[in-house]
């Protein structure tokens, strides 16, 4: 095997076939017709095993049905494409050839193992079938081989098990009854204690068991025991486990599964047989050494499914050190020529080594970073190549909260179990995986608690904050998974007894209920009673991470900036690398502590102040009232002004060199009063128990329940808020503006390099924002005047109405930038309240397909992206420096950053923790494009 990247198929093989088309890829002897080039055709298992048979490994020979051939299936109403059996027929018998054995042959038959194998790995999607070609005359042949009855015997009610359960659809808990029932009557613990008599009549049972689940005899023909094998396979990518799996994954439907058909090799032939899974590096950490886990004298399934614990691969070494030598050597070939972490299975029947998978591995965030860095470190790969093996996800986890180290030593540490998938999850208790789902619907935090888990509890694994369960290993289905969906999970807590019943879960008398507080630590093992509090996960200590985030800088073209309010959080997202801040939201600083009340103080006269105002300018004389109303409110709005400055003051600091987007105040002024019920039931009762009528208290409730009233508005979200607030209150442009100025001259004074712009929140129309620019130029050069110093500030608007987009280029000449406000815009476009919609209709519309995806999450690019594109083109026609940005949620999205690269944005800006996964999503974005554009 060289270590280039692709071998080429051999394209002289060119398969006679039966059917219209060509769907069969054989493979063994040392030549495969596929190659890893052909996993859209063969699926990633066929293809694995065919660039492996090329490579001169050791791989059964075996044949690979394509994806093709599943989705002809089903556009014929599930009928085997004409033609195809023959061909199967066809391979069937060059296996035969190849092996000396025969299938259906009593004296030396040929076994085989029938899988699913889809372009992407599902994992669980459909299990094996192993032993296939097994009836009573063929097991007699093994045993006369073999010499080995009891494994004949216990080859074949593996069989009947498997075919019953995923072929014939019979409930696998009758399988398992009848198994403990056996074990029982005979005093022993593990399956390999019973012996060749107990196995017959296990088999005996089995075949009972399936005449009476499926009203029909155990299928002996090996040929029909196949073509019911190829169905099943197919079928299982319709099923509804496949289904979920795809939806979460986002992975297409009409992709169909392959079928891989393998002839058996038998890891349970005795002690110098075996079988196991393992990477070519650690898959939680990153640690360049093979991990895994393998069995002697057992077969694949024995390993995953935690019936016995196997044992770590490097006892290997010295139980079989030829074969651990070969193993290692191939194991090291692989990840060279696929270029990454590689996820292996292999069997040893008698002594000899057979390579039966391999598949790039799936990793936890750490390893991905790390194995990541370490390629490019080893010249293995490029910069730009590490970056396109890390998910945007995992620098996420990366970021995840970790257990506070004080509390959890006083933690009531319940026990421990496998350490599967890292991180820290806080929950309450759920044993089902359909209440999981539930639960975290309604918004609660839970743990999946399951004795194992299978694909069928997918739904609630994914809705979980972790998963703990009492049986399997770092390979089981519940590691697997959690790792990939990055949840914390530790498995094989072999001391927790579980009862579904009772729904609770027992370690030596202590323990909790369904509904109780527990914690996971996915990186010990360990498990706590109670809720533990959770400490920042430290970007600082994280050197990968950083490295790798600094080749995302070099190849990204998007600028990262981030959305703050406070000095904190802007100094926290300068540390993680944003170049700006794009989004100030003023009025999160009016409901700190005493401000409240001066903001209500402002508001309850503002609209009585501001109209006193407007007479004084046209020469009228005030009366007493609008005096006082006015000497009210520019009190309020002083104090307001003066602690607004050192905000802005504490944020250009921070943000020192960077430029600093401070938006006016936005939202309705009802939201700094309280609930109009709640006044109302004041006042009310204020009245019935005959408070008198000049009560101060009683004039300060009806001033306040008058207030409110003024303001309550039927659409407060399309009422008045944004810039149509600060039109009808100007001096809320002014007080801002002067706060904002001020603070960048003090800060200019001090040394400091201040770059304010100032932004303007909801514009529909050109008017709307050229009057607020008077207000505020006047403003602006009173303030400058009065310092005797000029402040180089930014003007410019949101672009969050959808009547702002399509007017983009009358808006533009009055504006320095542009910032998305994708939020309100997709509230807008589809006519969504953000406030409501999450709580109603809208996941249920996602759940049913309606909608692809929570268009608040990721943005609709077929409508809301249409408005942004032409707000971009036509802003830029007018005004082609216009800087242009996004501050919605969607600027921290990857799929949505994809978007905003492609139509030529300067920045995204998210939340301060989302700043490292946008760094690396803009990188991704810009390179996808940059290949895209090349082909
Ligand atoms: C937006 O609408 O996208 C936005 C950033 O503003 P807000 O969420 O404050 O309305
Ligand atoms: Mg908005």
């Amino acid at each position: 095997m060289t270590d280039a990247p692709t071998m080429p198929a051999d394209q002289a093989t060119d398969r006679s076939h039966r059917a219209a088309k060509r769907y069969i890829y054989a493979f063994g002897g040392g030549r495969a017709e596929g190659d890893a080039s052909m996993r859209d055709t063969l699926g990633g298992k066929g293809a694995g095993l065919a660039e492996m048979t090329n490579a001169g490994l050791p791989v059964p020979p075996g044949f690979t049905i394509t994806t093709e051939a599943c989705n002809d299936y089903f556009a014929a109403g599930e009928r085997l494409p004409e033609g195809l059996w023959d061909d199967v027929l066809g391979a069937i018998r060059q296996i035969e050839a190849e092996t000396g054995k025969g299938f259906g042959n009593t004296a030396n038959p040929l076994l085989v193992s029938v899988r699913s194998g889809a372009k992407f790995s599902m994992p669980g999607m459909m299990d094996t079938v192993l032993n296939l070609g097994l009836n009573d005359e063929t097991m007699e042949g093994l045993v006369a081989l073999t010499g080995n009855d009891r494994f004949g015997w216990d080859a074949f009610r593996r069989f009947i098990q498997m075919f019953g359960r995923i072929v014939m659809e019979v409930d696998p808990k009758f399988f398992d009854e009848a198994l403990d029932a056996a074990k029982e009557k005979r005093a022993v613990h593990q399956d390999t204690d019973l012996d060749a008599d107990a196995m017959r009549e296990i088999v005996g049972e089995f075949k009972q068991i399936v005449a009476r689940e499926t009203g029909r005899d155990f299928p002996t023909d090996p040929l029909e025991q196949l073509d019911l094998s190829i169905k099943a396979v197919f079928a299982s990518w319709f099923g509804k486990r496949a289904h979920d799996y795809r939806e979460y994954n986002k992975i297409a439907h009409d992709l169909g599964t392959a079928v891989n058909v393998v002839t058996m090799v038998f890891g349970n032939m005795g002690d110098d047989s075996g079988t196991g899974v393992a990477f070519t590096r650690d898959p939680n950490t990153g640690d360049k050494q093979l991990f895994g886990e393998y069995l002697t004298n057992a077969q694949g399934e024995d390993v995953v499914a935690g019936i016995r614990t196997p044992l770590a691969i490097a006892e290997m070494r010295s139980q079989m050190p030829e074969i651990y030598g070969q193993f290692e050597e191939i194991a090291g070939r692989l990840e060279r020529h696929y270029r990454d972490m590689q996820d292996l299975e292999f069997t040893i029947e008698r002594g000899r080594l057979y390579m039966l998978q391999t598949r790039s591995g799936k990793r936890t965030a750490t390893a991905a970073v790390r194995i990541a860095a370490a390629m490019v470190d080893e010249g293995r790969i490029t910069e730009h190549e590490a970056l396109a093996r890390i998910e945007p996800a995992h620098v996420d986890q990366l970021l995840r909260d970790q257990f506070d180290p004080a509390a959890r030593q006083g933690a009531t540490r319940l026990t421990a179990g496998l350490n599967a998938s890292p991180g820290a999850a806080v929950g309450k208790a759920v044993f089902n995986a359909d209440r999981a789902f539930e639960m975290a619907q309604q918004g609660e935090k839970v743990i999946l608690v399951r004795i194992e888990t299978s694909p069928d509890d997918f739904h609630g694994m994914a809705a979980a904050q972790g998963v703990l369960t009492a049986r399997g290993g770092a390979t089981s289905h519940a590691a697997v998974v959690a790792r990939q969906i990055g949840k914390p999970c530790v498995a094989g807590c072999a001391s927790l007894v579980i009862d579904y019943g009772t729904k609770s879960a027992r370690v030596n008398g202590l323990g909790f209920s369904e509904g109780e507080w527990i914690s996971l630590d996915g990186t010990t093992g360990e498990v706590f009673i109670g809720a533990l509090p959770t400490t920042e996960a430290r970007f600082e200590d994280q050197a990968e991470l950083q490295k790798v985030l600094e080749w995302a800088d070099r190849a990204r073209r998007l600028q990262v900036w981030t959305n703050a309010d406070k000095p904190e959080e802007a100094a926290m997202a300068r540390r993680y690398g944003a170049q700006g801040i794009g989004l100030c939201r003023t009025e999160h600083m009016f409901r700190e502590g005493e401000r409240l009340d001066i903001v209500r103080d402002a508001i309850l006269v503002a609209f009585q102040a501001t109209r006193a105002k407007e007479k004084r300018a046209a020469g009228e004389t005030l009366s007493e009232e609008d005096s006082q109303a006015i000497n009210r409110f520019d009190e309020a709005m002083a104090k307001l002004e003066k602690l607004q400055q050192g905000d802005f003051e504490g944020i250009l600091e921070a943000m020192d060199g960077l430029p600093v987007v401070v938006r006016l105040i936005d939202p309705p002024l009802h939201e700094f009063l309280p609930n109009h019920a709640e006044v109302l039931v004041d006042v009310t009762r204020m009245e019935a128990t005959g408070v008198a009528k000049d009560d101060p208290r009683y004039v300060e409730a009806r001033e306040l329940l008058r207030a409110v009233e003024a303001l309550k508005e039927q659409n407060p979200m399309l009422g008045l808020r944004g810039i149509r607030l600060g039109l009808m209150i100007p001096d809320l442009i002014k007080m801002q503006t002067r706060a904002i100025l001020n603070a960048a001259i003090a800060r200019k004074k001090a040394g400091g390099d201040p770059h304010p712009e100032i932004m303007i929140p909801l514009v529909g129309h050109v008017n709307e924002l050229a009057a607020t620019r008077t207000i505020l130029d006047v403003e602006a050069k009173k303030v400058q005047e009065a310092a005797g110093l000029e402040v180089d500030f930014k003007f410019g608007t949101m672009i969050e109405v959808p009547r702002g987009a399509l007017t983009a280029d009358e808006i533009a000449p009055h504006a320095e930038f542009f910032s998305f406000g994708t939020n309100d815009l997709t509230q807008m476009a589809f006519g969504y309240s953000r406030d409501d919609a999450e709580g109603g209709f809208l996941l249920s519309y996602v759940e049913r397909g309606i909608l692809p995806a929570n268009p608040f999450q990721t943005l609709d690019i077929a409508g809301v992206g249409q408005l942004v594109r032409t707000a971009v083109e036509k802003g830029r026609a007018v005004r082609p420096d216009l800087k242009i940005g996004v501050c919605g949620e969607h600027g921290g999205d990857p799929a949505s950053i994809a978007f905003f690269e492609e139509v030529g944005l300067n920045y995204v800006s998210c939340s301060p923790y989302r700043v490292p996964v946008a760094r690396l999503a803009a990188a991704q974005a810009a390179l996808s494009g940059a290949t895209e554009r090349d082909r």
